[in-house]
């Protein structure tokens, strides 16, 4: 659950004004306020500038790096660090293990005109102290990129910024750092987000261009917030809406985009936001990793499944005549936006077949997250859910980033919701059809020995109890079986199934007969 007596840390170049926000903010939280610098003062017996000069540099960090130690070790205060401090990762991480880390921007043009003639700014001795800052600030753009939160204090006053940094820790924002091959990528669960699209794409260094694209039905819904939270950050913004739908997820689709990505002037210094479900983010994401070689792409879903799922991991697809996500590639995203509110406009269906993708996240690796879902509905908390699932999801990509070997265990449900799906020709929904698969997987698993009869119960109950399918009348097994044996992820001339062993545990089996798998089948029959 959420944490309210985390830290406040707000951090950022020198001249962003981190100290003054961090008192005003601290007084208007009621908290007790807590300047890095000051205490190093203190300690030292001696200001900045001296320490500097008769310590060195590396002196002044080793006093950072004790005082991180031990402020991160306190609750509830807010605290305003040097502008060097969280440039160092173990600082960020000692800090943000319990505390909310909020970075302060600002263009360097103001920064000089801010700074100009400050000699107590021992970083900016030099000859020519624009060049340095400059150059200061490119340095470290890397580093302040992975802090999660930005405020961008450009032409806005001291009570602006305050007002901003105290609504943002207030919302109860959370962040992860997903690892990946090619470096880390955040993902940013922040209600009001879609205002700070600016703020974040300008901490990550991007310059050009902007193109947001979503569909018709999230479009009217958010598309004009995104757009105003980009151009606050002073961005060109063009915007695309495709029509909606999964049958719209294909090459003609991608090839749309690439013309209008085009008409945009969209380049490599410029960003493209997917604002949407999963059918957006994965085809936009295709666009985005093949256009120019590559676009940085923000990731922005709107629906459940795209929340706890599709969003994260780099997968992008776009579907082929012969096979769902046929077509794809690999490609990390800049970050991923989460905006929990967009939640409360999801059509029903929507959010029950989220439901069960939240529901796999718990059988695959949670089980007190499946435990919620099976217990009374009213105690739920539907954020609370997407953390875990979320974490369920960055748990099992972390590990096995390419789909080698552990991450298969996603497509829990999925050899059966896949036939099923492709026997309905598509009409049935997705996550309707992985909660049919999941409740064949539990029956499979318990006539292979691997789980008990109780186990299968716990599942097939807890689905049912979120108003999702667990039996098929469609089609005979035998018609279900042979469909499956078409199904694109068969490897080589095995089906592939992940079975539940337990709550929170599942493994991978390609051991199963088919008279195995047609007596699950019948038993999910209605
Ligand atoms: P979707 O994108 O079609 O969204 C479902 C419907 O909800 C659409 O009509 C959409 O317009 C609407 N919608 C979305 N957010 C809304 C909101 N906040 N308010 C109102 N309406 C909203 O489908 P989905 O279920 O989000 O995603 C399914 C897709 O995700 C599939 O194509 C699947 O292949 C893909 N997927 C990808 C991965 C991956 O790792 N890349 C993982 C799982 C699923």
């Amino acid at each position: 659950m959420t944490d309210d007596r985390r830290n406040l840390v707000i951090t950022g170049f020198m001249g962003t004004g981190k100290s003054s926000v961090a008192r005003a903010v601290a007084e208007r939280l009621g908290r007790s306020f807590v300047d890095m610098d000051e205490l190093i003062v203190q300690r030292a017996g001696m200001s900045i500038p001296e320490i500097f000069q008769r310590q060195g540099e590396g002196a002044f960090r080793q006093f950072e790096r004790e005082l991180c130690g031990q402020l991160g070790a306190q609750r509830g205060l807010v605290i305003a660090t040097g502008g060097g401090a969280l440039v160092d990762e173990a600082n960020r991480r000692t800090l943000g293990h319990n505390g909310c880390l909020v970075c302060l921007d600002c263009e360097a043009g103001e920064l000089l005109h801010r700074l100009c003639g400050d000699r107590g700014r021992p970083m900016l001795w030099a000859d020519d102290p624009e060049a340095r800052l400059r150059e200061l600030l490119r340095e470290r753009q890397p580093a302040y990129a992975r802090i999660p939160y930005h405020v961008d204090t450009t032409h806005r006053s001291l009570q602006e910024v305050v007002a901003k940094v105290a609504a943002l820790f207030e919302s109860n924002p959370r962040s992860w750092s997903v690892a990946t091959p090619t470096g880390p990528y955040g993902v940013h669960l922040l209600p009001g987000g879609l205002a700070d699209l600016g703020a974040l794409l300008r901490a990550h260094g991007i310059l050009g261009r902007t193109v947001v694209v979503s569909d018709e039905h999230v479009w009217p819904l958010y598309g004009p917030q995104a757009v105003s939270g980009l151009r606050s950050g002073r961005y060109d913004v063009a915007s695309i809406v495709l029509p909606a739908g999964e049958q719209h997820k294909t090459l003609d689709t991608v090839r749309t985009l690439y013309d209008r990505f085009v008409e945009a002037e969209l380049d490599r210094s410029g960003a493209v936001v997917a604002l949407g479900g999963g059918v957006i983010t994965d085809m936009v994401g295709f666009a985005a990793a093949t256009y120019m070689r590559g676009i940085p792409t923000v990731q922005a879903p709107t629906s459940l499944l795209g929340m706890v799922d599709a969003s994260v991991g780099g997968k992008v697809a776009v579907d082929h005549p012969r096979g769902k996500n046929l077509v794809g590639a690999f490609m990390q995203p800049l970050f991923v936006l989460l905006v929990p509110e967009t939640l409360e406009t999801l059509p029903e269906v929507e959010r029950r077949a989220g439901l069960a993708e939240v529901i796999k996240a718990g059988i695959i690796a949670d089980a007190e997250l499946f435990s919620a879902y099976e217990a009374d509905g009213e105690a739920r908390d539907l954020r609370w859910a997407v953390e875990r699932a979320l974490q369920v999801k960055i748990d099992v990509v972390e590990a096995d980033p390419y789909e080698k070997g552990r991450r298969a265990v996603l497509n829990l449900g999925h050899t059966f919701a896949h036939a099923l799906e492709v026997l309905a020709d598509y009409e049935l929904h997705h996550g309707l059809a992985v909660s049919m698969g999941m409740a064949a997987a539990a029956h499979l698993a318990e006539i292979r020995g691997l789980c008990s009869r109780v186990t299968r119960e716990r599942i097939v109950a807890a689905l049912e109890r979120n108003s999702l399918p667990t039996t098929y009348a469609a089609h005979p097994p035998g018609v279900i079986y042979q469909a499956m044996r078409t199904d694109k992820k068969r490897q080589a001339s095995r089906l592939r199934f992940v079975l539940p062993r337990g709550i929170g545990d599942v493994v991978i089996d390609e051991d199963v007969s088919e008279a195995e798998v047609i007596l699950a089948l019948e038993r999910i029959r209605r």
